[in-house]
């Protein structure tokens, strides 16, 4: 009797901390910490807290390619890893978080666009992706964005991933729009739609965490480029030539790679390898 009790009890506290870690992510605020904290100059830098493999909350911990490209590129800057403050930006925020100088800088599968360079600058690219679909694991009529007529689709406000299908894909396809993709996968996995979509590497972390083992497939099917940049504020031209060269020495020194198949590990996933490792565009 005593366990059971005990065990319902973890369950409640369980379920507590995924409803706040939802809410969180909804929300999109800062983590709550003070940013001159304990001293010495700080980098608040804006990443995803809900992307396995990319950025992600473990607990205390950040993990994922963004984290590690972000701390590298941060040491080269000449900041340590506790000079750095992570800050969760979701995708329709990342905009407002430069221009407000809430973050000095995202790392967050940050698509470069000429829309958003009009509001900001981007160093990179450090990495390219394709915007793909993700479906059940025993669908098969979905086999490109041209089968979704009729279906429910799920991707996220601010996205490039939502934004390319408007544009494109628009007929026929009733779009729902959630915060983050950890919304769109829960979305999925209940049957309220047929498929997320959004870049392919987002797509296999997702597919691979313990909690969606054997669920979902990403259908491999890419038809986008997605080459994502460092988000900076508009007018960092100087920052963004540091930053690029850091980028450059990390693919340079073998890191870059280390990092891709660390970050990937136990997903199924492979970079193309005709976009990557990419060449870092000009700073403007
Ligand atoms: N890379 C795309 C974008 O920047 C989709 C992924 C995301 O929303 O972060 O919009």
């Amino acid at each position: 009797m005593r366990k059971h009790t005990m065990g319902l009890l973890a369950m409640a506290a369980a379920s507590a901390l995924a409803l706040s870690a939802c809410s969180g992510a909804e929300v999109g605020e800062p983590t709550g910490e003070d940013t001159a904290a304990g001293g010495g100059e700080t980098i608040r830098i804006g990443i995803k807290y809900d992307q396995p493999g990319l950025g992600l909350q473990e607990g205390d911990e950040f993990t994922g390619f963004d984290t590690d490209v972000a701390r590298y590129v941060a040491e080269k800057l000449g900041y340590s890893e506790d000079q750095i403050e992570f800050v969760e930006t979701i995708s329709a925020n990342r905009e407002t978080a430069l221009q407000n100088g809430d973050v000095d800088m995202i790392f967050a599968t940050y698509s470069i666009t000429d829309e958003r360079k009009a509001l900001i600058d981007f160093a990179g690219p450090y990495f390219v992706a394709g915007q793909d679909l993700l479906v059940a694991a025993d669908n098969t009529d979905i086999t490109g964005p041209e089968d979704l007529e009729g279906k429910n689709l799920c991707s996220v406000t601010g996205s490039t991933s939502a934004e390319n299908i408007k544009n494109d894909y628009a007929e026929g396809v009733q779009l729902v729009e959630r915060p983050g993709y950890a919304d769109c996968a829960t979305a999925l996995a209940s049957g309220a739609v047929d498929a997320v979509t959004t870049d392919d590497i987002i797509l296999a972390g997702l597919a691979a965490t313990e909690e969606n083992a054997g669920k979902f497939k990403v259908v491999g099917a890419p038809f986008s480029e997605e080459r994502y940049g460092v988000g900076l504020p508009d007018g960092s031209t100087d920052r963004c030539e540091e930053v690029n060269t850091a980028i450059a020495e990390m693919i340079e020194d073998g890191t870059w790679e280390e990092l891709v198949a660390s970050n990937t590990e136990g997903a199924d996933y492979t970079p193309n390898a005709d976009l990557n490792p990419p060449e870092q565009d000009a700073c403007e």
